[in-house]
């Protein structure tokens, strides 16, 4: 069996391809690992695919995916994962902001010390301040959620069991949280390593605050749905009997007036011209429509099938 899979997602980074792939090769065949490189080209509009094709045919060890287009880094992952062959599977970002060097002590975390997963810690960081503080604010909130106390959550050095990447699914802007996916599935033994980390050499930074921004929603949709995938009912039935109730207390309170007004011998005014009966009829509606909802919701569950959201144009040194 292959000792580590790398896994590297590309987005226009034709310049650090080379530098990189040779820097992997050095650190794991000086400790002697059986390895392979996955590059998944993310629609780069540079030559990264060339590039890849390139060092792919001068070794079997790297491998290269070509996306038809851009699908994002999560996606990329994704692909990877399920290329993977090695015992243990590592990230890495492909503008050598992450160092090949801490490839072997994190396969050893894995395989010595049974890590599932071993997140990196960028504790010295080269990046901007606009990208260092919003990170902060991220980490202690995700830290807060999930109970996962990582530095470093968006670090895109990290290790894997082969079991784990092949168990678990990312899209959007997973990637930032697959120690929490990971945690979700049962892979409980969560560790961190401070990792060396540099400034990018070559190219540009393919993040933005309005990335982070989605990463959050989505944290929040993925917390949602892991919480009630499997039980949609307890979500809308919960608000809809709360809804339904409201209506109906109104409804009987509405009765109850009219019938002591009319027992007291006081004129009152019908139930239905009431401003409170239009209300208590809205919460009726709105908390039936909520039960249905749920119920769709139930029956769409017990068939769902995971579709894949990337396609692939081309393939190097790997199989269908
Ligand atoms: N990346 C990708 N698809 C994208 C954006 C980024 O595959 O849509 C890759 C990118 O090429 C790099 C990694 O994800 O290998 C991290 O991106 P970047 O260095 O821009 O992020 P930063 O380090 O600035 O957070
Ligand atoms: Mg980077």
């Amino acid at each position: 069996m292959t000792q580590i899979s790398i896994v590297v997602p590309v987005f226009n980074e034709q310049e650090s391809l080379p530098e990189l792939s040779n820097w992997i090769s050095r650190v794991v065949n000086d400790h002697g690992f059986s390895y392979e490189i996955i590059f998944v080209n993310d629609g780069s509009t540079d030559g990264s695919w060339s590039e890849i094709q390139r060092l792919a045919s001068l070794n079997p060890a790297i491998k290269g995916v070509n996306f038809t287009r851009n699908y994002g880094k999560s996606a990329a992952l994704d692909m990877a994962f399920s290329k993977a062959s090695g015992e243990v599977v590592i990230t890495m970002d492909a503008d050598l902001q992450d160092s090949p060097d801490e490839i072997p002590e994190l396969y050893h975390m894995i395989v010595e010390e049974g890590y599932d997963v071993v997140s990196g810690w960028k504790k010295k960081r080269y990046d901007p301040i606009s990208k260092t503080i919003p990170s902060k604010f991220f980490n202690g909130v995700t830290r807060w959620i999930s109970g996962i106390k990582l530095h470093d959550f968006n670090c895109g050095l990290k290790a894997y069991k082969l079991k784990v990447v092949k168990n678990i699914h990312i899209y959007g802007e997973m990637h930032r949280y697959i120690p929490l996916i990971a945690k979700w599935n049962g892979y409980t033994k969560i560790g961190e390593k401070v990792v060396e980390h540099r400034a990018r050499k070559y190219g540009v930074t393919k993040f933005g605050l309005e990335r982070f921004l989605n990463g959050f929603l989505d944290l929040i949709s993925v917390s949602f749905v892991n919480r009630y995938k499997k039980k949609p009912m307890h979500f809308f039935g919960t608000l809809g009997t709360v809804s339904f109730m409201s209506g109906f207390l109104i409804t009987i309170w509405l009765i109850f007036q009219k019938v002591y007004g009319l027992y007291q011998g006081s004129k009152v005014r019908e139930i239905t011209d009431q401003p409170l009966f239009f209300l208590a009829l809205v919460a009726l509606i709105v908390g039936v429509q909520l039960f249905l909802t749920g119920f769709i919701s139930e029956m769409m569950t017990s068939n769902n099938s995971r579709k894949a959201d990337y396609n692939i144009s081309d393939q190097v040194n790997l199989e269908d």
